[in-house]
């Protein structure tokens, strides 16, 4: 069954035109969806019974299920989801400035292999579909809105640093994205929302048909022999193919390419490493977020102590880069960088209190 979260508003027009309905019901089907953020079907008062009647038979409206919550000291939430087929993915939702940000996972492990990363070591399991990258955002806002403190809540700007290599999932990361970005819908801005990959480059090839999201670009070192200890994706596109695609892209309304740097202790935070970044980066059209690195139990790397991650900033700083320290939010429940692991926490559920 097809679920109503899937379909982008033009989708939604055809096909109720399709089943011999009125195209303009579409939009109001999505107001219900994404401004009311009503999905119980009996509420929607504008709406004829032929299309409710239609979609009781033929359309589902499941989201996936908050099965574990935990919260952080700094007010991150990290939620355990289950999926129809009983697999589980994490999202977070981290309130900071006044936004509240959710990092979206797009699949069920990663087939990317970061050896940094302990999404990584779970392997590939799936794909996301759109109706579950959408579903997140769904089934997290009605969570905080029902369990919070504001009724009203909005996840405001969106991260696809979850779980999973976006671009891998690319079709339903585009589809989903239009989702999020429908004026008549949840209407996300393209600069509230940043895709992070690890480096596809087929696929950032494609990025022209993408709609202007923010792009972030997960490089970890300027030196291929060290990025390739990292990130087997670099044995097969190394840096100068990397930097090929990321050069014949428009930039169009993203006026940067944000480099995220993971600082590793003693492996790629040496002053030949500023070098390298100076060296390949453009102070215009680039910034450099690092990441320090965020451990997990059998984790392989160290996290540089924090005189060393200022130096490396002021370093790039008096560069002339523009260059910020990501503070990991939500590293007391797992739920930083780089932490996300699904099955475990299933294991674990219950354990930890909510
Ligand atoms: N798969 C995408 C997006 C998800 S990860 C990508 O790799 O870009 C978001 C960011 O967290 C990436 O830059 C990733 O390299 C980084 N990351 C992964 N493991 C980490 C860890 N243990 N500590 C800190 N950052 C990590
Ligand atoms: Fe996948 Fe990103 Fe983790 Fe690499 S860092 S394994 S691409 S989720």
């Amino acid at each position: 069954m097809r679920s109503i979260f899937s379909f982008t508003l033009s989708e939604m027009r055809e096909y109720l035109v399709e089943h011999g309905c009125a195209k303009f019901a579409a939009d109001q089907v999505y107001q219900w969806l994404y401004k009311h953020h009503e999905i119980d079907i009996d509420k929607w008062t504008n709406i004829s019974k032929k299309i409710k009647e239609h979609f009781r038979e033929n359309i589902s409206f499941k989201l996936p299920e908050v099965v574990f919550h935990i919260q952080s000291t700094d007010g991150t939430r990290k939620f355990l989801l289950e999926l129809d087929d009983g697999n589980t993915v994490e999202t977070v939702a981290i309130p900071a400035q006044g936004r509240l940000t959710q990092c979206i996972s797009s699949q069920v492990g990663c087939a990317m292999g970061c050896l940094f990363c302990n999404t990584g070591t779970m392997g590939f399991i799936r794909h996301l579909t759109v109706a579950e990258v959408v579903g997140q955002y769904m089934a997290v806002t009605k969570w905080v809105r029902e369990n919070g403190d504001d009724p009203e809540i909005r996840i405001s700007n969106l991260v696809y640093m979850g779980q999973g290599e976006p671009l891998h999932n690319f079709d339903n990361m585009l589809q989903a994205t239009k989702v999020f970005m429908e004026e008549k819908g949840l209407a996300i801005g393209g600069r509230k929302i940043t895709l992070s990959t690890s480096g596809l480059v087929p696929q950032i090839k494609k990025l022209n048909d993408f709609p202007a999201v923010n792009l972030a670009v997960s490089l970890h070192s300027t030196f291929d022999e060290k990025r390739s200890q990292l990130m087997p994706v670099n044995d097969k596109w190394g840096l100068t193919k990397l930097f090929e695609a990321l050069n014949s892209l428009e930039l169009r309304e993203f006026r940067f390419i944000t480099y995220e740097y993971l600082l590793i202790a003693d492996f790629n935070d040496r002053p030949e490493d500023i070098a390298g970044l100076c060296r390949l980066l453009d102070t215009k059209s680039s910034k450099i977020n690092l990441i320090p690195y965020n451990e997990f139990p059998g984790s392989p790397y160290k996290r540089p102590d924090d005189e060393k991650i200022e130096w490396f900033k002021n370093q790039l700083l008096k560069k002339g880069h523009v260059c910020t320290t990501r503070a990991s939010k939500g590293s007391d429940i797992m739920a930083a960088c780089g932490q996300l692991k699904s099955k475990e926490d299933k294991k674990n559920r219950g354990d930890e209190s909510l």
